[in-house]
């Protein structure tokens, strides 16, 4: 059995910062298990970074003031600025154009976001990877290994229990650093039960990918690249953000065991000419059902249902008449697309037959004043891709160095309610491998 000082579980941004963290600290024998054979997470996805504390990060979940974020994220952009491909796209001294948006914006209501933002595209995801991981130089990765179970041993080191090449593998750890994404966050919720680490259920993000013909949006994204507005609903009080805009970019599926989510990216090299972004709604839950996860997963299990095993896409012209896209809908003269992916990853339906009638009603809400403030949203040919669900709910209680109540578990990154991206995974990675090194080392 090999022994390691630090065990991360995740190769993610999460658990590569801090294993850059751990061995400029001077820690050896770190070791970061991934059940795939490529270290990478969702590194390989897209890659805009967004450099701005109220973009991905909870101040508060990290316990972190404004001023720690920012200079954090001045490191994490130290490391990705030497990475040739990767190239700023939202600068803030164009200030006037961001002002203008701002008024536009505010005159319905709706408040706007422009994060200084930098970007790779998925077609430089590999090249990013390897850059990052030659930057280590002590840490052994266990690759296609995926960890089952983590026990404690009575001299409170931990064996970390896993499965490679189907056989059983056991590595032992003093320190155990999760950071299984949002692949892996049900996985660890279930191992960290067992350990009696304890967890609470924070909001979900639930709603569409919103895919329209890019000549609508260029305006707004040649200024800012992936601008984030943010809506208040008026009927329910409700919260509704874009996220993860990608101009020129791809809807694409995410699968997961038993369903599918849509999200998108786009690439450096080729564009199409479409944008696309995310329309999600925050759900908190409380008495007698807050486990937030568990309710998007039945969400997410029912469109799966409905679309035979692939998201459900709907026009926007369809959801006006109340009527179900078909294929033949996607062949009307209205179409207005470029290259439009929709009919071979998701199914031609009717998105209100999956999503509660109050995120139903707050996204409508929501993308009318999106085609006030960007005039063509609203396009009949534009689509709605669902579900587009975002599971960072699952929050576990750390102290400030994102150590659990159980002595020698850390937790950092997205699967376990740190994070809401690379920045911030990052970030997270860098905080609990300080704190590792503070207190065990
Ligand atoms: C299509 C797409 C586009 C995206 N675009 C962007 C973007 O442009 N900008 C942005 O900031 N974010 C983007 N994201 C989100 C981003 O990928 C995540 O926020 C980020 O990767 C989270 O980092 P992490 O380290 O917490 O987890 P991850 O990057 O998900 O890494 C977790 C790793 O843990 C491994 N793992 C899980 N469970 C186990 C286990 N039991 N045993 C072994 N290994 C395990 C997984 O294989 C994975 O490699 C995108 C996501 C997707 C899907």
């Amino acid at each position: 059995m090999d022994a390691y000082n630090v065990l991360i579980i995740g190769s993610g941004p999460a658990g590569l910062f801090a294993a850059l963290q751990l061995e400029r600290l001077g820690v050896d024998r770190i070791g970061i298990i991934d059940r795939y054979p490529y270290p990478a997470g969702g590194l390989l996805n897209d890659g805009k970074l967004n450099f701005d504390y109220r973009v991905g990060i909870d101040l508060d979940e990290l316990k972190l003031d404004r001023d720690s974020a920012q200079r954090l994220m001045e490191e994490i952009k130290l490391v990705f600025a030497q990475f040739p491909k990767c190239r700023q796209v939202t600068f803030l001294d164009r200030n006037e154009k961001i002002e203008a948006l701002e008024s536009i914006a505010g005159e319905h209501g709706v408040q706007f976001i422009a994060p200084e933002q930098w970007h790779w595209g998925t077609d430089n995801g590999k090249a990013v990877v390897d850059y990052l991981k030659n930057l280590l130089k002590k840490t052994e990765f266990l690759l296609g290994t995926a960890a089952t179970s983590i026990v404690r041993q009575n001299d409170d080191t931990y064996h970390v229990l896993c499965s490679h090449q189907r056989k059983k593998v056991c590595h032992a750890a003093k320190v155990v650093l999760a950071a299984p994404g949002r692949s892996g966050a049900y996985w660890f919720r279930d191992v960290a039960a067992k350990l009696n680490v304890c967890h609470n259920f924070g909001p979900i993000d639930v709603g569409i990918r919103v895919e329209l013909n890019r000549k609508f949006y260029d305006e707004v994204t040649d200024i800012v690249y992936d601008p984030k507005f943010i809506f208040r609903t008026t009927r329910h009080g409700d919260r509704v953000r874009t996220f993860c805009t990608n101009p020129g970019g791809r809807v694409r599926s995410e699968n997961y065991n038993n369903f599918k989510l849509v999200n998108g990216d786009a690439l450096a090299g080729r564009k199409t000419g479409n944008t696309n972004f995310a329309l999600i709604n925050t759900v908190s839950l409380t008495a007698p059902y807050s486990d937030t996860t568990e309710f998007g997963h039945m969400i997410a299990r029912q469109f799966f249902l409905l679309g035979g095993g692939r998201p459900i896409v709907q026009r926007v012209g369809d959801f006006r008449e109340g009527r179900r896209s078909s294929i033949s809908t996607f062949n009307s003269r209205t179409r207005h697309f470029g290259l439009c992916r929709a009919t071979y990853n998701a199914t031609p339906g009717d998105i209100t037959l999956g999503l509660p009638a109050r995120i139903i009603d707050n996204l409508w809400e929501s993308l009318k004043k999106m085609d006030k403030i960007v005039p063509g949203t609203l396009h009949p040919s534009t689509l709605m891709y669902a579900p587009e669900i975002k599971f960072f709910d699952t929050h576990f209680i750390t102290d400030e160095h994102l150590e659990t109540n159980v002595k020698g578990i850390f937790v950092a990154g997205d699967g376990t309610g740190k994070s809401r991206g690379i920045v911030g995974a990052g970030i997270s990675g860098i905080i609990a491998a300080r704190g590792i090194f503070r207190k065990y080392f």
